[in-house]
């Protein structure tokens, strides 16, 4: 992911770090991120904490709240739908380009990553799952060849994890089994039409199994209550 590389590798690292506490729901909507305590933590100057919470603020992982300090984000029901249907215009392209561009090595990682997600399943590793299962979907847009959407995915999946943090119906899991293997198989059978039309359901799947409706805003993060 060349793209993210910054002249700031310090404060990428924590930023990063922050990404998969996110992603493997170690850290839920509206936590507190202190600055004091992560400058702590990591052993770095407050300046680089800081400068990672911008970074994921940025990537709006991350809310700044004046005076409040930075805090995890809490998409509301109408992001977590734009959220999805961002995603469903991006991955039906990032398939078309997977299959142009694939290289026996990518097919070799997509592979590597599936087994390692079924290991995950195995030991019910709930953390790991939902965590791999975004990761399965960032390999593959860092495979379709256009940065920009690898870029923008590289936000979008975390930021889904947030919302299945906020709006799963206990006991779902965050890709529901074997679709992942499904796709891949589509992929490396050159079988466009099919790939796309398995990736749109798969991503059916997924906002499905979340209760989005209206009917559910009592699960909305209410901000007034940390501002008091
Ligand atoms: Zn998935």
């Amino acid at each position: 992911m060349e793209l993210l590389k910054s002249a700031n590798p310090q404060a990428e690292a924590i930023a990063e770090s922050i990404t998969n506490a996110i992603m493997e729901q170690r850290l839920v909507p509206g936590s507190k991120l202190s600055e004091s305590r992560m400058a702590e933590a990591f052993n770095v100057s407050r300046t680089k904490t800081n400068q990672a919470l911008m970074m994921l603020a940025e990537s709006g992982l991350v809310q700044q709240l004046p005076n409040r300090g930075f805090f995890v984000n809490s998409p509301s029901i109408t992001e977590a739908k734009q959220v999805f249907a961002l995603r469903n215009l991006l991955e039906p392209e990032i398939i078309r380009g997977v299959i142009a561009n694939i290289k026996d090595n990518d097919i070799k990682l997509l592979h590597e990553h599936l087994a390692t997600e079924k290991q995950a399943r195995e030991c019910s590793d709930r953390r790991a799952i939902i965590r791999l299962s975004g990761e399965f979907h960032m390999l593959l847009a860092a495979m379709c060849g256009n940065r920009y959407i690898e870029k923008t995915m590289a936000e979008l999946c975390p930021l889904t994890c947030l919302i299945i943090a906020l709006y799963d119906v206990p006991n779902t899991p965050a890709c529901p089994e074997d679709e992942h293997q499904h796709i891949v198989s589509a992929i490396e059978s050159g079988d466009k039409n099919k790939a796309i039309s398995l990736m749109q359901h798969h991503l059916g799947h997924i906002e499905k199994a979340l209760n989005l409706d209206k009917s559910n805003s009592s699960k909305e993060f209410k901000w007034e209550n940390i501002l008091g």
